[in-house]
């Protein structure tokens, strides 16, 4: 029972969430079901997680395979399900490498660290309004004062300038091991960084031998139309983190580079004993295959079309932005209470990335009626809504 939970949580569970009053016990596609049996429609697929739909059937399949058969052995033997999605992976972004790990925080840290291996005791230029994870690299790498300062010190050489291409242009030299950023950013609201200051990140990296590192761990697999983001920018980087939706839940991220940065690290460099798990690696396999489709990318693009549309004309709403399914709408309402009455009275799941600002981030299989069935329900509570 849910206050049962509540209980436990508030006697043994460390207080860094605030969770919603919702127990879920089981998903299918678009759908999530508390513990009473009630329909929730998720248009936020666990932080872009469940791209694919909850329990996505060839994921369970893939899943339960494995696990039956093999769940760990560490990273000092071979498993086949790791080394077929390296393939899969490098071969359809960057057409390196791949290193394996558990999270997207980690796919950071990996990034940074290979980076500096690459360019000793170089800069990392990163922008404001970015999120690249939790752990002290990460946390580093994450320009946002109230995140950082409790956590003081951090760890050194970081260079935090505006997403402008002017600001990025200037912040690179020949002391700059890399230029890390979201092409679109997520928690900080879905801003899309413009073609400019993409381009000219890359030009500024070329001209002093920076590599240009894609966080594509919330933008990526498939969510914005593309397989990756960074397709429809024009701008290609030298390597890219991954995680979120590439396991479907279960936990995995990745570092994909370009071929002149495939053999940085060597042995002994970085490892984590979990990472590539032949459990995780066949759900992510299962993942990809399922994501990678062109009929269901193309469909991303037309359904997030209809979204945005359909969010334009919703009262309250003063402007609509974002890419594919990875949309915000800045209202003239408090946002964390709209979200809150949307999933209570409504059982429509959404968030909050800011006092005004609402994130949608739906799955890539859903449909038509049911982006038409998510717009009446948030539209019904933004009528009841005041002022303004
Ligand atoms: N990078 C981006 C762009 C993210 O959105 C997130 C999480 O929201 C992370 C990194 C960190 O991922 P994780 O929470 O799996 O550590």
């Amino acid at each position: 029972m849910l206050s049962e939970l509540q209980a436990l949580e508030r006697d043994h569970v460390i207080a860094s969430y605030a969770r919603s009053p919702v127990q879920f016990v089981r998903g299918e596609g678009p759908w999530l079901w508390d513990e009473d049996d009630n329909e929730y429609l998720d248009f936020l697929c666990g932080i872009s997680v469940t791209n694919v739909g909850h329990c996505h059937p060839r994921v369970v399949a893939a899943v339960r395979e494995q696990v039956g058969r093999l769940m760990h052995v560490s990273n000092l033997f071979y498993t086949e399900p790791a080394m077929r999605l390296a393939k899969r992976l490098s071969q359809s972004s960057l057409q390196g490498k791949v290193y394996f790990c558990n999270s997207g925080a980690e796919a950071s840290e990996a990034a940074i660290k290979l980076v500096r291996k690459a360019h000793p005791s170089g800069d990392v230029v990163v922008v404001y309004g970015a999120f690249h994870g939790r752990t002290y690299g990460a946390l580093s790498a994450t320009p946002q004062e109230a995140k950082q300062a409790p956590f003081a010190p951090l760890v050194p050489g970081f260079r935090a300038v505006e997403p402008t291409p002017e600001a990025i242009a200037g912040a690179v030299d020949a002391n700059t091991a890399a230029v890390l950023l979201e092409p679109i950013q997520g928690e900080s609201g879905v801003n899309v960084l413009s073609g400019e200051a993409l381009q000219a990140a890359r030009d500024a990296c070329d001209e002093h031998g920076a590599a240009l590192v894609f966080d594509e761990v919330q933008c990526g697999m498939g969510r914005t139309g593309t397989l990756w983001a960074y397709e429809q920018t024009g701008v290609t980087p030298d390597a890219m983190t991954v995680a979120k939706a590439l396991g479907s839940g279960l936990p995995i991220g990745a570092l994909v580079t370009a071929p002149h940065l495939a053999d940085v690290f060597q042995p002994g460099d970085h490892g984590s004993t979990f990472a590539g798990g032949p459990v995780v690696a066949s759900a992510a396999l299962a993942a990809l295959e399922v994501t990678d489709d062109p009929d269901l990318l193309a469909r991303v693009s037309e359904l997030g079309h209809r979204l945005q549309a359909g969010l334009e004309r919703l009262p309250h709403v003063l402007s609509v932005r974002g890419r594919g399914l990875m949309l915000a709408c800045e209202i003239d309402i408090p946002a964390p209470e709209l979200v809150r009455r949307v999933l209570t009275e409504q059982r429509l799941i959404l968030n909050a990335t800011g006092p005004t600002t609402v994130r949608l981030l739906p799955p890539l299989i859903v449909s038509e009626r049911e982006i038409d069935m998510a717009l009446e329900r948030l539209g019904a509570v933004l009528a009841q809504a005041d002022g303004g």
